[in-house]
């Protein structure tokens, strides 16, 4: 195994650009899951599975609340068991440790804003499915997502019985309707200017990385995955100089014959992989 690391270690070292690639995987090993009916979900959102008969986050995102109270119990409540800590989970922490020297950009699908509680600036950023501390519009009448820490703070501390202050939910700054979490729970999800700056500079990176040494890392990223995992495959593929990199649990750890001699494959729990790659540095 020890190997493995060090040849891992060899590629990050020599890289002119990493590429991360990060999905559900990675949020678990930093304690965050959202689909699983674990003992952290029972205690955190346990009277809204109760109540509604949700058995994990994700189902409470896309669940139909009844009012605009009972919607921002939940979701404020989110935020709050997200980032109730404000502080970086070890493995995001060995993660940024690991890369920090280089020239590296962030994809995800995590929306849990784990990425900027580690210290990766937001330039290197590109959340596909937004993140949970912004918000927008629901029907989506314009395109300008707004920072909700403040307003998600106080919804979380101030609700009872499932339900919000009135006074304290949000509005439309333009239209006066309801507005939502920036995550893509529905077709209204903004991807609008901000969302487009972001997918260009991950764009950008991508051409700039062209015929260089190129590691493409990915995390937790589930074999099926079609947004991170499908073009990261394709990338290893048509870059010369590439090399694919995932770290995943068991059958995840998924490398197709025509990539397999550029790739290496970690098969454990990523935390750990990762602190002993920070260890071996
Ligand atoms: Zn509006």
């Amino acid at each position: 195994m020890e190997k493995k690391y060090q040849e891992v270690l060899s590629k990050i070292k020599q890289a002119d650009s990493i590429l991360i690639g990060a999905s559900n995987g990675l949020a678990i090993s930093g304690g965050i899951h959202i689909f699983a009916e674990n003992a952290d979900f029972i205690e955190q959102f346990g009277d809204f599975c109760e109540k509604y008969g949700f058995r994990n986050i994700v189902q409470g995102a896309f669940y139909p609340y009844p009012s605009e109270e009972e919607k921002w119990a939940f979701f404020s409540r989110m935020y709050a068991y997200f980032l109730k800590n404000k502080e970086a989970s070890p493995v995001m922490k060995d993660l940024y440790e690991l890369v920090k020297d280089k020239n590296y950009h962030v994809v995800t699908s995590n929306t849990d804003s784990h990425f900027t509680l580690a210290g990766f600036p937001n330039e290197r950023l590109f959340e596909i499915e937004g993140n949970s501390r912004y918000l927008q519009c629901s029907s989506g009448c314009h395109d300008q997502i707004y920072q909700g820490d403040e307003i998600l703070s106080d919804m979380a501390r101030n609700q009872e019985d499932g339900r919000v202050p009135s006074q304290l939910i949000p509005k439309c700054p333009k239209c006066g309707g309801p507005m939502q979490v920036h995550v893509e729970v529905d077709r209204n999800f903004l991807k609008g200017e901000e969302w487009q700056m972001s997918f260009q500079a991950y764009k950008d990176f991508i051409e700039k990385a062209h015929g260089k040494k190129l590691v493409l890392l990915e995390l937790g990223v589930g074999a099926r995955n079609q947004l991170i995992k499908a073009p990261f495959m394709n990338m290893t593929n048509q870059e010369e100089n590439a090399t694919y990199i995932t770290l995943n649990m068991g059958s995840e750890v998924y490398i197709p014959e025509e990539i397999a001699a550029k790739s290496i494959g970690i098969d454990g729990n990523i935390a750990e992989v990762l602190h002993q790659l920070v260890q071996l540095k």
